[in-house]
């Protein structure tokens, strides 16, 4: 791969799988390729198995690139996903525990005032269809500016001395839920009154008693 001074270093093949995975392209998505370029430089390579770790800050469109050009999946447990709010990420390789962070940059990926507008017109479904495209035109700019920019205008990149590293997927026994009945990983069944209950019979369990706290 040429080494890319400004503008992402992913081919444009790759980019439309990537979409294809998604099931569209927007900023969020290319927001999650760029961080996932850092992934790949300074962690890498794609990771076929669980060489490689990721904690994801958020649940959003961002994630699907990481998942796709890191290797990383809740399925093989070497996604983590933190539910912060932040699109940040940390990619751990577990061989010599060499982290990295990247988080958004403030102003990096902020929305001009005329684009906040409209997305709210169009969320609340009064926009024009003027305004739907024009909204529409100002999203594709903002990808392709996301897409165009160095990784360093958009995220701050921090090598992370000591990560904590997550513990390998394991596989755990499963046991039935006195509740529903229904097969439940044992690390997830909780104790109520001498039953051993999933988390959802044991929720229930509590509000039936009124006794549920707010947390
Ligand atoms: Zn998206
Ligand atoms: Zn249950």
């Amino acid at each position: 791969m040429a080494e890319q001074r400004g503008g992402t270093g992913i081919d444009s093949t790759t980019i439309k799988d990537i979409v294809r995975f998604h099931g569209h392209m927007c900023p969020g998505l290319a927001m999650g390729i760029r961080a996932a370029e850092v992934a790949l430089s300074e962690v890498g390579p794609h990771s076929s198995d669980e060489e490689v770790v990721t904690i994801t800050e958020t649940d959003m469109c961002g994630v699907d690139a990481i998942q796709y050009l890191t290797g990383c999946t809740f399925g093989k447990g070497n996604l983590i996903h933190l539910d912060y709010g932040k699109n940040a990420y940390t990619f751990i390789r577990r061989s010599d525990s060499k982290a990295v962070r990247v988080s958004t940059r403030p102003g990096a990926f902020d929305r001009s005032p005329e684009h906040n507008e409209l997305s709210a017109k169009v969320r609340n479904d009064s926009a024009t269809d003027e305004e739907r495209s024009r909204y529409k035109e100002l999203r594709a700019n903002r990808t392709e500016a996301i897409l165009q920019a160095s990784v360093g205008e958009l995220y701050a990149v921090e090598k992370l001395e000591s990560a904590d590293i997550p513990p390998i997927a394991r596989i755990h026994d499963s046991v039935a839920c006195a509740g529903c009945g229904e097969l439940t990983m044992e690390t997830r069944v909780k104790q109520l009154e001498g039953r051993r209950l999933c988390p959802a019979c044991f929720e229930a369990a509590l509000s039936r008693q009124g006794s549920v706290e707010s947390n």
